[in-house]
This record gives C-alpha cells, structure tokens and sequence, in this order.
C-alpha cells in the first residue's frame, strides 16, 4: 500500500482525469509521455518542459502580415462561401481590413456552427498562418477565432511543445493548462531565505510560469537553462534525489560499526610481499580506508581509479585490515572472468602470508561449493573471491566484516545493500574504474566518501592510438605480423554492430576465421555466447601467451590484465562510447613496453564521430575523456543507466545544473543532519517532496510518523 499522501493525488492521477482526455487522445498522450505499464499522469504533462514558445502579436494589417509566421489579425467578416451541396469542397469565409482580404479555409466545416463564429458583418480576431494560394491570401483552419471579450483574454505568447504523431502543440497545451488547473497548494520544502537569496518561486508558481511565459524569448533554450522557474523545479528534483541518498546513507551510518581493523602486522606482511612500491595515492587510498575501518561507524567509500591504476592492491590491503580485526572479507566481482583473475592475482599472495581464500561462483557446484560454504559458515575462509553468487540466499558467513565491490556501475544498490546484510555492521567499498564526472557521482552515489587513484604506477609507458581506415585493413593485418614476431599480443575487438548479438558473433568469428588463416593457431576467440568455462579457457590461454592475437566481442571490456598484450584493434570504433573506448584501450598499456591502439573505422565520420575519436587521440585521461562523453552524450549513456533503468532527470539538466546539484547535496546532508527523521514542518514538506519525484522508497528507512 503506497502511504503517499493524498495532497498528490490530483498529480499522480491518470491524464485522463482532464477535461478532453478521452479514449483517443489517452494512449497518444501515453505514449509522448508514458512508461511501459504506466500511463501518462497529469504530473508527467506539468513536467513535461516547452521546448519554446510562439508569440501572437496584432499584426497591423492584412497586407503587412508576414506570410507562413503566426499571426493575429483583427478583421470584418464579408461573406460566407459553403461548398456547393454534394461537393467535398471546403467552406471558405472572405474577411477583410482596409488594405486586404484573407480567404478561412475550412475543411469539413460545419455551416450553422461557422454562421455563429464568424457572423457577416462583425469584428473577429483570428489567429493562425497566411498562406499565398496564387495570389490570393488564405489561412486554412485558423488555430482561434476570437470576438472582442476573447481577444482580451489571449495570452500574449504560447508554449510549443515536442509532439508525438497525432497530437498538436496546441493540444498538449491546453492539456497542460487543464493540467496546472489542478496543481494542489502544497507545503514549501525549500528554505524561504534560500529562495528569496536566488529569486525563486514557489512550485506551483514555477510550473505556472513556466508554461505560461510573458515573452517568446522566456522559453527559448537558453533562456530556460538559466530561467528562475525552470531551476526551482530542477532544484526540488535534484534535492530529492540527494535527500533520499542522504536518507539511506545516514540511515546505514547509524547502524553501529565495529573495530574492523588490527594491528597492521598482516597489511606489513603483504606489502613486503608485492613485487612493488605502492604509489603516493594507493598509500593514500589504503589510509582513507583504514580510518573508516577502525571508525565505530559504517564504511561506505567509493575508490575511483581509472583502468590500471591498481585497485586491487588497495582491496586486498583493505581486505588484510578487516582480517586483523578477525573478521572475514568479500571481493565481489561483475563477470566470471574478472572473479578468477582476481582470485588468482590474489590467491599466491593472500597464501604467502598465511591467509585462507577460496572462489565462489555460480558455476562452482557440487562438493566443491559445499566445502567452500562450510568454510565460509564456521570461519576458516577468511577471504572469498566471487561474482553476485556471493549474496545469494545460502551463503552464510562466520563474520563478514568488510565487501569489496568492484566495478560497481553493473551493481545495482540493492544488490549492494544484500551484500551489507550478510553481516554484521559490514564496511563496504566500491572500486569503480569508470572515471565518473563529479557531477554524475554525485547524483548516484549522494555523498559517499570517495578516495581517487589519480597517478598511474610508475614505468607505464603513454599509449599510442591512431586513427585508421577501414579500407586500410590489410596494412593493420601486415602490421600485427611485425608485433608478433616482436612477441607482442594483441586485442582484436570486433564491432559491435548493435542490432544483436548473434551479428555481433557473426562478426567476430569471420574475422577471426580470417586471422587464423594467416597466423594459424596463435589466434584465439572469446565472446559471451561462450560457455563459462571455454571462455575462461580461451582467457588463460591468451594471458599465458598460448595465443597471440585474441578476438573478442565485448566482452573482455572490463579489468582483465594482461600486461604482455601492448596492440588493441577496435573494429568499428565510431560505434563506441568514449568511455567504452577507454575501458578497453585500458587493457593494454600495464607493461613497460610501448603500447598501440589502433582505432579502426568506416567512413565517413560525421564531426561528432570525429570529434570523439580525436579525443581518444588526444588524451588518455579518463576523467577528461568521461567529461566529453556527458558533453556529447548525456548522463544515461556515460552510467550505461539507460539500460540499467536507473531514473534520469526530467526537469534537471546536469550539464548546467551543476552547481545546483552541489547546492542540493549540501541541504540534503543539512537537513539529515537536523531532522533525521523529517518531523519537523519542514521534514514533512520535504515528505511530500519525495513522493512527488518517486523517491519515496526512502521514507520506508525512516521510523513511522
Ligand atoms: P585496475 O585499477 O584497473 O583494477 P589493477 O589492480 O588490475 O588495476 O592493476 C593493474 C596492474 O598494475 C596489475 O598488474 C598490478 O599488479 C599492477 N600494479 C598495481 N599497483 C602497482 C604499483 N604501485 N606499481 C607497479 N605496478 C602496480
Ligand atoms: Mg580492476
């Protein structure tokens, strides 16, 4: 049962609760505005934001009226012209002013209803767009017809509207007029004085505004990025958004913590233990977290570091912290691959200094699995290595004290939040090596603590990428013949052509039929029809350097290390995100040897295209490159969010409400901090304000009342 308050009601009931929705124009206005299985609501058109706006100035005369712009003329009405009886010919009304006349156009008009509109011999104002029809002026169903007392009541400008095939502009609008009709008086949730400070209105005022604008010029785009009314909605959204985050989090926060770190004698052991100095921002990241360890409060950090900026060491550092403290550790990886490389780069080392570690997966069953789940129930697993198989139901730990998540973008929170339940007071830190804009991981991680990677380990040697031609294929393969007899391995990416992945397969399997007959069996093939276990197959034999050249699909794109391999090929590169492109040129690179990415591509690039994949010539920072991709793409694309059906913004817009978006976060962690459990006058607005954007699910953290 939804306890939303019933203040909302007239918001969240259908769009065909107004006057004029009816069986016909209902599913046009659910699909303009819709979700599957979710009609249109009367808030879904007040949020639905003009994409400009049309003025109806009085034009001075006929003869001056511009000819196919809207205008608005006060005319006489001269004679009335119906078809004759039994022609389909339409009905035509001559007006005229003292320098012209105009011909109305009506098709299907109706002549008692017409005689009424436009009586001979009166004053009318009519509205709508001339048209020459050889030399004679006409308008075709003018948009109104107005008498003296409706000419007082047009507005002076109108908001136009994105369409959907079957509805007009005009429609919408008065959809939305009849809509802000029922636009309840609700309780104010943003702070008054901050509302003065910025000029703001207030919600209902704003929507008002915002539709009904006093000039053509308020609602042009630019206008409306910077527009008071615009960003008093974008601000309520985005709070919104911040406070349910601010919510969980703090909510998690209170729960107690335990001590989960030692005395640092095994962190001391492992370190000896590695082949390498840690760098200044590993050092840095690994203190971050061994603070939150021993805090007597819940951790929950997000460690960013681009592709090869070495997360795993701070893991399994981390990891070593919590298993001093005698607790357990979890390292949970997105794919069966990454689980197994992980568990293998780690495993020598975890064994060397006395640790027990184990691997658990959805593919592992049998007595295998049960010994592992034995050893995990009673204790004497101290770390384990897996995919989500790691929180499903029947795996219970002795004392899970600490969960490293790692790419966490392909994890939703709830899967997060069940991984945080397998113990008790659970410290959480998530590696991600999606470089996410600031602004982005703010919106969807709120206010986690966050430790970067900002330095690479030392001798990695810069990446060349050029920009190659399809066309010019035969000298890449000639190329990749030199590269090997120099020992060096290659990726082969082959182009995702999107439509499914059994062309995508098709692809990838030609062009790997056609290496192989050149180079014979040093060519190896992955992709994700593949069984688990060939798959993992064909990986190892790549890394060993068995194969040569490994084809793939995509799905070799995150964390797999094989620092032998200095040559990437993408196939069809216009096709990719740039942070796709990133990822994946990331998998070479890891050694001390020069490296190549060959971006291969068909012509001809349109400017975006180009733009892009200059960018990937250019930089090879992931943050910079990430920034561009919500430039040129928008956030749902640079999260993947699009697929994962996280909700994006309706009326934010976060490439210019940034700063707003930093504004919202600090209030949301101000108003937690104060009201916890929003029972103040203002908590309770801020209630209602979480229904309204659906963010409601917070409110079930909170106590009742
Ligand atoms: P990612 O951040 O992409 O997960 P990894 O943890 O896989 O990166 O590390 C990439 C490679 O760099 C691994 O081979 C790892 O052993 C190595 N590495 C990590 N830290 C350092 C360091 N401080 N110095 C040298 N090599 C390092
Ligand atoms: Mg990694």
């Amino acid at each position: 049962m939804s306890l939303r308050p019933s203040i909302l009601d007239p918001l969240f009931a259908p769009a065909t609760t107004l006057p004029g929705v009816g069986p016909k124009i209902a599913p046009l206005l659910d699909r303009l505005l819709g979700e599957p299985g979710r009609p249109a609501r009367v808030m879904d058109l007040l949020f639905h934001i003009p994409t400009g706006g049309i003025t109806r100035e009085m034009k001075g005369s006929i003869a001056d009226a511009p000819i196919g712009e809207p205008v608005t003329l006060a005319v006489t009405v001269v004679a009335h012209r119906p078809p004759p009886p039994g022609r389909r010919a339409p009905y035509r009304i001559l007006v005229e002013d003292e320098t012209g006349d105009v011909v109305l156009v009506f098709f299907n008009g109706h002549k008692a209803r017409l005689e009424k509109l436009l009586p001979v011999g009166e004053r009318r104002y009519v509205s709508g767009k001339i048209e020459l029809w050889d030399t004679t002026r006409q308008m075709v169903h003018p948009d109104r017809i107005l008498d003296e007392r409706g000419i007082a009541d047009l507005p002076p400008v109108e908001a136009i509207y994105g369409l959907t095939e079957g509805i007009s502009s005009r429609m919408v609008g008065r959809y939305i007029g009849a809509a802000l009709d029922k636009v309840p008086r609700l309780p104010e949730w943003q702070d008054a004085a901050w509302l003065e400070r910025n000029a703001l209105p207030d919600f209902g005022a704003a929507l008002l505004a915002l539709h009904k604008p006093g000039s053509a010029a308020q609602v042009s785009e630019e206008a409306l990025a910077k527009s008071a009314q615009r960003r008093r909605l974008a601000y309520d959204e985005l709070l919104a958004s911040q406070l349910a985050l601010a919510l969980v989090r703090s909510r998690m926060r209170r729960l107690p913590g335990r001590v989960n770190a030692g005395d640092g004698h095994l962190v001391g052991k492992l370190k000896r233990a590695l082949p390498f100095g840690l760098t200044g921002s590993q050092a840095q990241a690994i203190e971050d977290i061994r603070h939150d360890l021993v805090a007597d409060k819940r951790m929950l950090r997000l460690l960013q570091g681009d592709v090869g900026s070495g997360k795993t060491v701070v893991g399994l550092l981390s990891m070593a912290s919590a298993i001093e403290a005698g607790r357990q550790a979890a390292l949970m990886a997105p794919t069966e691959i990454l689980a197994r490389q992980h568990f293998e780069r780690i495993a020598p080392l975890a064994r060397d200094v006395g640790l027990t570690i184990a691997l658990l997966t959805g593919r592992d069953k049998g007595a295998e699995r049960k010994a592992v789940l034995a050893g995990l129930a009673d204790g004497s697993i101290q770390i384990i290595v897996g995919t989500h198989a790691l929180f499903q139901e029947g795996v219970a730990f002795h004392d899970l004290g600490l969960a490293v998540v790692d790419e966490q973008h392909r994890f939703g929170v709830h899967q997060r939040l069940a991984l945080g339940s397998k113990g008790e007071a659970v410290d959480i830190l998530v590696m991600t090596a999606t470089p996410i804009p600031r602004t982005l991981a703010l919106t969807y991680f709120g206010d986690m603590d966050v430790s970067v990677l900002s330095e690479k380990p030392a001798g990695r040697k810069p990446i060349a990428t050029k920009l190659i031609s399809i066309e010019r294929l035969d000298e890449v393969i000639g190329a990749m013949g030199r590269a090997l007899e120099n020992g060096d391995q290659v990726y082969w990416v082959c182009p995702l052509v999107g439509e499914s992945e059994t062309v995508d397969l098709a692809a990838a399997e030609e062009r790997h039929e056609q290496l192989k007959s050149i180079f014979g069996d040093q060519v190896g093939l992955v992709h994700g029809k593949l069984a688990g276990k060939d798959k993992d197959a064909a990986m190892e034999r790549f890394a060993r350097g068995e194969t040569k050249i490994l084809v793939s699909t995509t799905v070799i794109e995150v964390g797999v290390d094989v620092p032998q391999a200095t040559i990437m090929v993408i196939e069809h590169a216009e096709r990719f995100g740039l942070a796709q492109l990133h990822q994946l040129r990331g998998r070479i690179g890891r050694g001390s040897r020069a490296s190549t990415c060959l971006l291969v591509y068909k012509g001809p690039l349109g400017q975006t295209a180009q733009a892009r994949l200059e960018m990937m010539r250019e930089t090879e920072d992931g943050f910079r490159i990430a920034e561009e991709d919500l430039r040129l793409r928008g956030e749902g694309e640079v999260l993947g969010t699009r697929q994962s059906g996280l909700p994006g913004f309706k009326l934010a817009r976060l490439e210019v409400d940034g700063e707003l978006l930093s504004a919202a976060r600090d209030d949301a962690r101000l108003i937690v901090e104060r009201d916890p459990e929003l029972t103040s006058e203002r908590g309770r607005a801020l209630r209602v304000l979480l229904y309204l954007f659906e963010r409601d699910s917070a409110i079930r953290l909170l106590r009742a009342g």
